[in-house]
């Protein structure tokens, strides 16, 4: 028990919160809390089911370049800056979503969602669905952010890495496997949810059901396939990435880190 105390003590510090800062976000399991102790420590401790949201200040590691800057030199104090950025790890377990969805709904400095799912997993049924539904939960947020927008302008966009990890396992799909997979399986979970919205009873008098129906739908309308691509139209670009944090020979997240750069 101790151990475990002393790792919440060391972790649950509360940093500030205007460094631009990522979500992690993803079903129970996927390696978030993994990623985390890796990005912080360079190395990978054992980690602990989290239970709590929990926000870490990291540097982005040596050998990327922020996006904001490739024309600065190393020994500028800017460029040291902006390799800061603030990681926060989000419970995946159901009932404690709440958190993450929340954190969806006004999120201030976020520059991105990398959302961790265990490659394995998602070749069976049950990890697949699961990982979906909770995907396609976290796209309608976003998309619901932007259609929501009361400027002009519409809100900042904010991009999602589908972080493919374990790929070390060998039961892991490739990546771009993992992307067709979640596709199929969110055109099942929005066919599923629209129905449910159909089926909760008759609309109350003058109550305008289909718009309803409307602002709960993913994606382009119609009865097509769900692609990560129509999230484009709502100002979210979904890019999936394969890694793997502990395992192999030896963590390799570089591109993740690539696509956090490109975010700085
Ligand atoms: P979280 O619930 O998303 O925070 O997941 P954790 O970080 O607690 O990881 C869940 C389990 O998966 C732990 O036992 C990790 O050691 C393991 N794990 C995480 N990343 C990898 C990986 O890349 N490969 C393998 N083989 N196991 C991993």
């Amino acid at each position: 028990l101790l151990p475990i105390l002393l790792h919440q003590f060391i972790y649950r510090k509360v940093t500030p919160t205007s460094l631009p800062s990522f979500l992690l976000i993803g079903p129970s399991g996927g390696g978030k809390t993994a990623f985390l102790t890796l990005t912080e420590r360079k190395a990978v401790a054992q980690t602990h089911t989290s239970t709590a949201p929990l926000a870490v200040e990291v540097l982005l590691p040596e050998d990327h370049t922020p996006q904001s800057s490739h024309y600065r030199s190393l020994g500028d104090p800017a460029y040291e800056r902006s390799r800061r950025f603030q990681l926060n790890d989000t419970p995946g377990h159901g009932k404690l979503r709440q958190f993450a969805t929340n954190q969806l709904a006004n999120p201030t400095n976020v520059r991105g969602i990398i959302f961790i799912v265990d490659a394995a997993s998602v070749a069976e049924e049950a990890g697949l669905n699961e990982s979906a539904e909770y995907l396609h939960d976290v796209l309608l947020a976003l998309q619901k952010r932007y259609t929501g927008a009361t400027t002009s302008k519409g809100p900042k966009e904010i991009p999602v890495l589908i972080a493919a990890n374990k790929l070390d396992l060998f039961t892991a799909l490739p990546p771009h496997l993992v992307a067709q997979q979640l596709e199929k399986a969110i055109s099942d979970v929005r066919k599923s949810r629209a129905k449910g919205l159909k089926d909760s009873g008759p609309a109350l008098d003058g109550e305008d059901d289909s718009l309803d129906e409307e602002r709960e739908w993913l994606g382009e309308g119609g009865e097509g396939s769900f692609e990560f691509a129509q999230m484009e139209e709502v100002g979210i670009t979904v890019t999936v990435q394969g890694g793997n944090v502990i395992g192999g020979d030896g963590a390799d997240v570089k591109s993740w880190y690539e696509w956090i750069a490109a975010q700085l």
